[in-house]
């Protein structure tokens, strides 16, 4: 079942030299390609579209500060079952609580500054990816 999902590689994986590592792994594994990919800093506008599911709660601000603190990379990744291979290949939100092998358990610690989104499913990919790139929705 080929799919499309959003991964955005934050601020922070950008500032550590992290963005070769990640894309490294998305690109090996079998069959998945990168269909679009873009750096730029996030603006204000662009986050709450995509975060529109956690506007208002307490971690929405200083999530906002964060991820418009530099640039981000954002990417299209298609490939078999890549929504929920992506969200494997991230690990858990909580870097700390995320097995070791995957990219939160590998390089973070702190919920906030987590390195990757990826979409959670066929219906927020498809709504993510006409937010970052507009003329493939
Ligand atoms: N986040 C945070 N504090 C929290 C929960 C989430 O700063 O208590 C941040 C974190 O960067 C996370 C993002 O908000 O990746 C979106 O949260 P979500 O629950 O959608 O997690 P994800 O799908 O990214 O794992």
């Amino acid at each position: 079942m080929s799919q499309r999902t959003l991964v955005l590689l934050k601020p922070d994986a950008v500032r550590r030299g992290l963005v070769g590592e990640i894309i490294g792994r998305i690109e090996r594994k079998a069959g998945w390609t990168v269909g679009a990919l873009e750096m730029r800093t996030l603006q204000r506008a662009t986050l709450e579209q995509h975060y529109a599911e956690h506007v208002g709660k307490p971690f929405y601000e200083p999530l906002v500060e964060f991820m418009s603190s530099g640039p981000s990379v954002a990417l299209v990744v298609e490939g078999e079952r890549v929504i929920e291979g992506l969200r494997a290949m991230a690990g858990p939100t909580d870097p700390i609580a995320a097995a070791p092998g995957s990219i939160r358990g590998d390089f973070g610690t702190i919920v906030r500054e987590n390195l990757i989104h990826a979409s959670d499913s066929a219906e927020s990919a498809e709504r993510e990816i006409k937010i970052f790139f507009p003329e493939l929705g």
